[in-house]
């Protein structure tokens, strides 16, 4: 494996999946390197099931190595919600305000007794131009406050709690949060198995 396209044209999750997966700039590139790279419908129900859409559709419209991720927050008084939804829980993608408002009223409507435990999961997927797959998942639990505290992150952090911490995803320190986060477990999974097909001894 020579270089791998990453399916995202997110600068921040790319800069953020090169540190942890081990991989140097020249080697996870963004999809903006493949003309005409794919936006398809993410309709499957499960993370690793959106993460596989994402990276075949890829790899399809490249014939190179692709690697594709996707994530949400899963609140267990809710059933899971809005797990696969949440980038678009409220009903415009990426809207974190009107997203984090929803969801405290839903877990309120449970009432005072209502768990308030909730976890993050990440689904990495990675595949080959000759049909391989493989997946590897990561998750962080947590807690989800009454109200937001902090403004750095995105989405849900203000409101999530880790467990074993005292300040939320939003108040750490992207560099603290990245060193446990559900995207880091899942990359660290990975991270051997790139680093083997790249032919290197893994860290
Ligand atoms: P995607 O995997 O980039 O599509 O993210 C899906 C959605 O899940 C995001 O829009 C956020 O609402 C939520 N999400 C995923 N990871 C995080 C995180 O680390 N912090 C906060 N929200 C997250």
């Amino acid at each position: 494996m020579n270089r791998l396209i990453l399916a995202s044209h997110n600068e921040h999750k790319l800069r953020e999946l090169r540190v942890l997966c081990g991989l140097p700039d020249d080697m996870l590139l963004p999809a903006s390197a493949v003309p005409g790279a794919p936006d398809p419908e993410e309709d499957a129900d499960t993370f690793v099931g959106n993460a596989l859409v994402k990276a075949r559709a890829l790899r399809d419209a490249s014939g190179e190595w692709a690697l594709a991720d996707d994530s949400g927050l899963e609140v267990d008084a809710l059933g899971g919600a809005p797990g696969v939804h949440s980038a678009r829980y409220a009903g415009v993608h990426g809207e974190d305000g009107a997203n984090n408002a929803l969801l405290l009223r839903n877990l309120a409507a449970l009432g005072p007794k209502a768990s308030r435990a909730c976890h993050f999961s990440c689904a990495l997927a990675l595949v080959s131009p000759d049909g391989r797959e493989f997946v590897a998942l990561g998750q962080c639990p947590g807690t989800l406050l009454h109200e937001g505290r902090g403004t750095n992150g995105f989405g849900y952090d203000p409101l999530f709690l880790p467990d074993g911490w005292d300040r939320t995803f939003a108040e750490l320190p992207s560099e603290a949060k990245c060193t446990f986060s559900h995207r880091a477990r899942a990359a660290e999974r990975m991270r051997p198995l790139i680093a083997a097909l790249r032919g290197l001894r893994a860290e």
